[in-house]
């Protein structure tokens, strides 16, 4: 088992498409192991997205990602970030599968419904900046 850490962005939020979406992924053998509703602040947003600072798109996603509540999401599975991103489709949804929750969610390459880690390096860096590790043991420890 591994964990990806997926964000349900600002647009599904707005949208009432987080049911549907934690359905979807939960059909695909994803256990939620911790999720949150926050308004991400422009620094927060920057600092997640830091590699793409630099970038055309870098402005409009940081505007996009703070426009509203985005839902953080912790989930597990084997092979997760791999599978997670198979199951998400492309990052336009023009270009995403039929049946991918980007091709039945989003909108468009910007308001494109969900975020997902690239790489298990990365998934621990991400699930760290919304999750601090003594939270998500305390989750799922004794009670
Ligand atoms: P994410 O990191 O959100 O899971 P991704 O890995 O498929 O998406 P990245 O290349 O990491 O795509 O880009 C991060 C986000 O920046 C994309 O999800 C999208 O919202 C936005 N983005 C990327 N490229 C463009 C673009 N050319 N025009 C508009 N938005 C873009
Ligand atoms: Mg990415």
């Amino acid at each position: 088992m591994n964990r990806t850490l997926a964000i349900i962005k600002p647009d599904a939020v707005e949208n009432h498409r987080s049911g549907a979406i934690l359905a979807h992924l939960e059909r695909e053998g994803f256990v939620v192991r911790a999720a949150r509703l926050v308004r991400l602040s422009r620094a927060e947003a920057e600092a997640f997205y830091e590699v793409h600072r630099g970038r055309a798109f870098y402005p409009d996603l940081v505007e996009f990602m703070t426009s509203g509540p985005c839902l953080p999401l912790v989930l597990e599975r084997d092979n997760a970030v791999a599978h997670y991103r198979a199951v998400i489709g492309a990052t336009d949804p023009a270009e995403a599968a039929e049946g991918t929750i980007r091709k039945l969610f989003a909108e468009s390459k910007g308001r494109n419904a969900v975020h997902g880690s690239d790489s298990d390096e990365n998934a621990t860096r991400e699930i760290g900046f919304f999750f601090p590790e003594h939270e998500l043991a305390g989750l799922w420890g004794q009670a």
